[in-house]
């Protein structure tokens, strides 16, 4: 039996055309999506399962790692700061004044700016306080560097799901 050879036809979407900025969306049934993961923004068709470019479309594995990875290493990172000053403060001589400056950040009375007059000065000072006040600096650094990557994160998670889920791939947890 010989194989007929088939035609496949593919209808392929027109492409859009660029005149400097300015884009002509009607020739293009689609339209503009930022990338949830890499923020790439781009012109997909209609129908295009997830708000993913086709850069991270291309291996939908690759790219859970890859935000499993970065917002992995960031919360790291506010952890271990976390441990580290926890740690300190455990130790330290100068825990009950730690235990005071906690306090009154805490308070209803707290004053943004007597604080931070406070603050500058036992760093100003060295030592053991300027120590705690440092490893409290770094923690609140990486508290904001994770804090972004939150929202990135479920937003990413979400549209990787999409896609999985629009290819039939098995969706993990
Ligand atoms: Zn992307």
């Amino acid at each position: 039996m010989i194989a007929t050879k088939k035609t496949i036809r593919i209808k392929t979407a027109l492409s859009p055309r660029v005149f400097g900025d300015e884009l002509l969306p009607e020739v293009f049934p689609g339209g503009l999506i930022t990338c949830r993961v890499c923020d790439r923004t781009e012109l997909v068709p209609i129908g295009h399962p997830a708000l993913l470019c086709s850069a991270c479309m291309t291996d939908l594995s690759a790219t859970a790692a890859h935000v499993a990875a970065v917002y992995g290493a960031a919360l790291a990172f506010f952890i271990e700061a976390g441990v580290a000053l926890t740690e300190a403060v455990d130790s330290s001589p100068e825990s009950a004044w730690w235990a005071r400056v906690e306090a009154v950040r805490g308070a209803d009375t707290f004053d943004a700016h007597l604080f931070s007059l406070a603050w500058e000065r036992a760093k100003a000072t060295g030592g053991e306080r300027a120590r705690l006040c440092a490893l409290w600096e770094k923690l609140d650094q990486e508290a904001g560097k994770l804090e972004p990557l939150n929202a990135w994160y479920t937003n990413a998670g979400r549209e990787l799901r999409a896609a999985r889920a629009a290819f039939g791939e098995p969706i993990e947890a």
